[in-house]
């Protein structure tokens, strides 16, 4: 590519396979844990997180011994942010909840959480958002199902729960991202939860370079322009560092 060449839109669509290095597992994807207990299930379902206190007692010490919010941003994480600082344009569009490619230092407006974060929670009522730290602190002080300090409405994590919808504002922005994007690049994700996977099949559609990384194999394999099944802590880190060396504008840090 030339110097006046404007550097391609990178969008990254990721999912829980760029995490597990950093020791987060599967919980939403259609393997697993949630899936596979349903117990574990109510406690990210909606009507039942509502209507049973017990349910949310029990929703606060699974927060509380989350290894989510403990876990630090790996290899991955960081190629995506060294893409960024190489002056490539670059989006991510999560399935994950952990906050680990912002933790990693990418711009947050460049982030858009497809299923919320576990890292605030939000009022049910007033739609108040705070930190899960503080809510957790209130658990640790003997609160077992803490209320919003503003109107005393039913405290949740502010993800996507099960029997949630996907906040349109954000799901209206990756969609966007995945017409506009010239490259697309799906990694650690099944690509078998919609809408999500659907917009590897848009990114494709526009005419975007649709490049898959993840151990196994996706519905979305036949249509893309390649296939990475090595290990992502590797595999995308070589990948972006390709893209920045080609497109980049400054040198990377
Ligand atoms: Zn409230």
């Amino acid at each position: 590519m030339g110097s006046n060449d404007k550097p391609p839109l990178v969008a990254i669509l990721s999912g829980a396979g760029i995490s597990t290095d950093s020791g987060i597992p599967d919980y939403r994807g259609p393997n697993g844990l949630w899936r596979r207990d349903p117990e574990a299930e109510k406690l990210v379902t909606y009507e039942h997180y509502m209507a049973d206190p017990a349910i949310r007692r029990r929703a606060w010490l699974m927060r509380r011994d989350s290894e989510a919010l403990r876990a630090r941003p790996n290899a991955a994480h960081d190629a995506v942010v060294r893409l960024e600082r190489a002056g490539v344009p670059v989006r991510v569009i999560t399935q994950n909840v952990d906050g680990l490619h912002q933790l990693a230092g990418l711009t947050e407006r460049k982030v858009l959480e497809l299923h919320g974060t576990a890292r605030a929670v939000v009022c049910t009522k007033c739609h108040r958002r705070s930190a899960m730290a503080e809510a957790l602190e209130r658990v640790a002080a003997g609160e077992a199902d803490p209320a919003c300090l503003a109107c005393g409405g039913i405290l949740k994590s502010a993800t996507v729960m099960f029997g949630q919808r996907l906040d349109p504002v954000v799901l209206g922005k990756a969609m966007a991202v995945a017409k506009g994007c010239q490259i697309m690049i799906a990694v650690g994700t099944s690509l078998r939860v919609q809408p999500a996977a659907s917009l590897a099949g848009i990114a494709a559609e526009h005419g975007a370079r649709l490049v898959i990384v993840n151990a196994e194999p996706t519905p979305y394999d036949p249509i893309a322009d390649e296939v990475v099944r090595e290990p992502i802590g590797s595999a995308l880190p070589a990948l972006l560092d390709g893209i920045a060396a080609t497109s980049g504008r400054a040198p990377a840090p």
